[in-house]
């Protein structure tokens, strides 16, 4: 198997980038780029010049210069790079929680104008809890209903569970591309057209997604999305989300946190809001120019590199370590939540056993950094331009010494 990773790692054509990101050679092995991915080293030093020069010396003179415009532009470039997303619908700010809360409840309203029966948010019972959370607070404010999706704990939405689920009745339909527990990936395209045959509006949130599987907002339909920088997108700890919302529909929806600088006039500092007109109109205030600048980094990596590139490796990642899985750890009594299809997953993978608790304790111990979650699973999350597959074997490797332990320790009643 030692063999096999290191004829992996040599053919691998993207090989090269993993010297780019702080740390990535060490001995740690980091299982967690889909929670927060390793800084390049670029960043560290783009930070620096950015104090010297562009704050410190440009001052206020920043927002003329570009600042101002950084939300969309940033925005812009990430919907190149990684959303399919043609200019003039995307934008940065805000945490992933807030913008989920702008941008649904903007749709359910304009659902509700349109229509007064739209009363249902439909979501996965096992979504990410700040989707779960946002939801239900936008339904107890606006005297909806949330709809939930009783997926299989470890699974995700199918088309066939979204027909059950939308009606008449549907305002918005939440879905996560990919899911935070299990990796499922889901047809995007396919639930957008069921979605719309009922009347809803889908948004998608990317944060398990962006950066790590291809995204067609544009060409899938889609009507909004948001998602995390900071995973995929390699932005650092809190680096803002960004926010999508489709051309056809920037015009009808207003987001419910008003504030200067989405108004279409800012510094004329008038008595009444008035949105601006195009995608500025969701950005509420000052946004956090500082907290962009890692993420342009990485864009820029993407940009040179390739979504399609980046998925391939991801496949392959993920590929090898499902394959090491049921070699050493299969017969231990590990078990492989995530799709074996790799159509069927996203960036990482999740395995199961009743001691996964104990693991994860023990591996941080060891400087093997994967993450825990209830119940029973372990997340490996392999964040393609910086993971090596000798760093896949090592860390499962470890994950079979520890649960060997474990075992053999309740055996003796240790
Ligand atoms: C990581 C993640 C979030 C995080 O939201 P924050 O506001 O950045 O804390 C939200 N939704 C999903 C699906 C996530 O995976």
């Amino acid at each position: 198997m030692s063999a096999r990773a290191t004829e992996l790692d040599r053919d691998d054509p993207l090989a090269e980038h993993r010297k780019r990101f702080v740390g990535a050679e060490s001995a740690l092995v980091y299982f967690d780029g889909n929670s927060l991915g390793r800084p390049l080293a670029v960043t560290a030093e783009g930070l620096g010049r950015f104090v010297e020069q562009e704050w410190g010396q440009r001052l206020i003179r920043g927002w003329d210069e570009q600042w101002y415009d950084l939300p969309l532009t940033l925005g812009d470039r990430i919907g190149r790079a990684v959303l399919g997303a043609d200019a003039g619908q995307c934008f940065v700010g805000d945490s992933t929680t807030v913008m989920l809360y702008k941008l649904a409840r903007a749709a359910v309203d304009a659902q509700a104008g349109r229509d007064p029966r739209r009363t249902e948010i439909v979501v996965d019972r096992h979504d990410f809890p700040t989707d779960r959370y946002v939801v239900e607070a936008i339904a107890a404010e606006r005297g909806l209903e949330v709809r939930w999706i009783e997926t299989e704990l470890d699974l995700g939405i199918t088309p066939e569970l979204l027909s059950a689920n939308v009606s008449e009745s549907t305002a918005l339909v939440l879905v996560s591309q990919v899911s935070y527990r299990s990796a499922h990936l889901v047809d995007a395209a396919e639930l957008a057209r069921i979605t719309h045959e009922a009347g809803g509006l889908l948004m998608l949130d990317l944060s398990h997604a962006v950066g790590v599987v291809p995204v067609e907002l544009d060409a899938w339909q889609v009507d909004l999305a948001a998602g995390c920088s900071y995973k995929y997108l390699n932005g650092g700890p809190g680096s803002p989300a960004f926010g999508y919302v489709a051309t056809r529909h920037q015009a009808t929806l207003e987001q419910p946190v008003h504030g200067w600088m989405g108004h279409a006039d800012p510094f004329l500092m008038g008595p009444d809001y008035q949105p601006s007109a195009g995608i500025r109109r969701f950005i509420s205030g000052t946004p956090p120019i500082l907290a962009m600048q890692p993420v342009a980094d990485m864009v820029s990596l993407i940009e040179e590199v390739g979504i399609e590139e980046i998925r391939a490796k991801s496949v392959a990642l993920t590929g090898f370590a499902v394959e090491v899985c049921e070699e050493i750890l299969a017969p231990l009594g590990v078990v492989l939540i995530s799709a074996r299809e790799p159509a069927g997953r996203g960036g990482h993978i999740t395995l199961s056993h009743p001691h996964m608790r104990a693991v994860n304790a023990a591996l941080w111990q060891q400087d093997v950094i994967p993450d825990y979650r209830d119940p029973d699973g372990l997340r490996i999350g392999l964040s393609p331009l910086s993971t090596s597959f000798e760093e896949v074997r090592r860390g499962l490797e470890a994950v079979r010494d520890t649960l060997l332990a474990i075992d053999s320790d309740s055996a003796t009643g240790g």
